[in-house]
Parts: C-alpha cells; structure tokens; sequence
C-alpha cells in the first residue's frame, strides 16, 4: 500500500499559477472557489526585502481534523493517505471547513457538497501524476510514496531540511515544504 505524499520545493516555484489552472480545469473547480493557492510571503525591513512562494493545498493530514469532526463520516481517509468526501454522506453542515486549521475545504455552489483537493485520485489510477504535478513549470511540486525508501519525495526528504504547516496543531500534514530562505518553521 503506497503512502502518497507531496513535497514542494519553494526553491524551484516561480509563481506562474499553472497549478491553479490545471486543477480547476482537471476538477471543475467553480470559479469562486480553489483547492489549491500560491501564497506569497514577503520578509524583511525594506529596502532589504525578499518574497517566498508558497503553493498550498489540502495536506492530507494523518490525523485530519475535518475528519474527527465530520459528524456523518462523509469525510474519510483512505489507507494510501488521501483524504476525500463521500457525497453520498455528505449533508453540507459545514463542521470540516470549521475544522480545519488549512482553509482547504469550501463548499461547491454547483452541488452544495463539501470539496477540497484530492491528490487528483482519478488520474493516480490512470498512472498519471496529479494535474498541479505534472503542469508544475518549475518542478516545484513533487509528488510520490512516502513509503518507498526510493522515491523522490522520500530522497527530498532524506536530503533536506523540510517543514509543514502548523506543526503544532498536530494535524501530521502529508504535504511537506523545502524552504528558498531562511530555516524550516
Ligand atoms: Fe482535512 Fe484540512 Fe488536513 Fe485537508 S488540510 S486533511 S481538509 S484538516
Ligand atoms: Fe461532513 Fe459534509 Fe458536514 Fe463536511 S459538510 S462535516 S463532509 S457532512
């Protein structure tokens, strides 16, 4: 059983939004909403100034706070580390977006459901690399199997010093981040 993860290498991410554009085209993602974002972050006192950027997504967390708090058990996680919404389950309350620390969850205006990324599971079946991965013009995103010793996510994460999220809200994100600047968070 994989254990998929995605690693993003802010050294390489050069801000194009292409990842945004292929996921809503892959997902039909309505306008108004987004499973995945470039955050920019800007450190410094000016004139001393440098700018980050940081792609965000759903972290398919190990333990997933939206879905200790989904009260119909619509939202689950899978063995291989995806986290997804049954939409048979799903009554649209709202709790998992509430839960959850990332903001990676809206509710679809088309369906009333709640969604988020998925790590593009359809295409994993298909043998393809999610949509935000293999548009990625950078090579920012990496994606693989945490628990292949060979892969490239797991050599990234060997080789070099990564972070996630909120570490502290104990929420185990599987999306890990190498930093351009500074020392991991
Ligand atoms: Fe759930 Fe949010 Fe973690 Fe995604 S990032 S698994 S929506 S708690
Ligand atoms: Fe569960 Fe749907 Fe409510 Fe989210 S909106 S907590 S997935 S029932």
């Amino acid at each position: 059983m994989p254990g998929y993860a995605m690693v993003i290498d802010q050294r390489r991410c050069v801000g194009c939004m292409a990842c945004i554009v292929a996921c809503k085209t892959q997902n039909g993602v309505p306008p108004e909403c987004f499973r995945t974002r470039v955050v920019e972050e800007v450190d410094g006192v000016f004139p001393d100034l440098r700018m980050e950027l940081r792609p965000e997504l759903c972290n398919h967390c190990d333990s997933p706070t939206c879905v200790q708090n989904c009260p119909t058990g619509a939202s689950y996680k899978r063995d291989d580390g995806i986290v997804l919404v049954n939409r048979m389950r799903c009554v649209g309350c709202k709790a998992c977006i509430a839960a959850c620390p990332y903001g990676a969850r809206y509710i679809d205006p088309d369906h009333g459901y709640a969604d988020k990324c998925t790590f593009c599971f359809e295409r994993l079946e298909e043998g393809e690399e999610p949509a935000c991965v293999s548009t990625c013009t950078g090579r920012a995103r990496i994606f693989g199997d945490l628990e292949d010793p060979e892969s490239e996510v797991s050599r990234l994460l060997r080789g070099y010093a990564s972070y996630v999220l909120l570490a502290g809200a104990g929420t185990k994100p599987r999306v890990h981040y190498i930093r351009k600047f500074g020392k991991p968070e």
